[in-house]
């Protein structure tokens, strides 16, 4: 029988690297903490001072958690940044946030990494950049802008689906599948 999202969730709390950091069964270290939140550095740095911001509850993806508390996670990650931004020296700052294997998430339970980055250190690897037909990007932009949703009823992510809320779809017309065409780069 398929499981239902809370098993989901509960079955990879039970093997979570990031929860048992939390209740302290696996070491790290700890830059910042509060009643929701725990902040502590990556054991792989990209640079020196590489940290990783994480809700003390567990949830695998963003979309999942609660907007309280990801409006709380978020001023963290403002502050930190901030604070690492002045304590590295760094000249610029990357936030970062995986949800999916597919995104490059290896953990899962949510976490942003914040990375302090130096000119020209090239230590994070430059974005794939497709060339758009102008007129494709109008049509993407209607088209997902009308369907936008509060949060959509399931967030697929590789093998894992996960429902996040149980809510009837309204009948709705057929949606327009738009194609990105790839240009070669001249
Ligand atoms: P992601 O690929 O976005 O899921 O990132 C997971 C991050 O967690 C990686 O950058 C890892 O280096 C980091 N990581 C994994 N295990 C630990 C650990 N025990 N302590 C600190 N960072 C960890
Ligand atoms: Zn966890």
């Amino acid at each position: 029988m398929a499981q239902t999202p809370q098993q989901v969730l509960e079955a990879s709390k039970a093997q979570c690297i990031f929860c048992k950091i939390i209740s302290g069964e696996i070491p790290s270290f700890k830059i910042y903490e509060d009643n929701k939140v725990y902040a502590f550095l990556d054991i792989n740095p990209v640079n020196a001072g590489h940290t990783l911001v994480i809700p003390k509850e567990h949830y695998i993806v963003l979309p999942q958690m609660p907007d309280a508390l990801a409006t709380h996670l978020m001023k963290v990650v403002k502050y930190l940044s901030g604070a690492i931004f002045e304590m590295t020296g760094a000249h610029g700052i990357n936030v970062f946030q995986n949800n999916g294997a597919a995104a490059g998430q290896e953990v899962p339970h949510v976490h942003f990494h914040i990375i302090p980055r130096f000119q020209d250190d090239k230590s994070v690897g430059e974005w794939k950049r497709n060339q758009i037909d102008p007129e494709k990007l109008k049509q993407m932009a209607d088209a997902m802008g009308k369907n936008l949703k509060p949060i959509s009823s399931r967030v697929k992510l590789g093998s894992t689906t996960q429902k996040v809320t149980k809510k009837k779809k309204p009948a709705t017309k057929r949606k327009k599948t738009i194609k990105v065409t790839k240009r070669k780069k001249t």
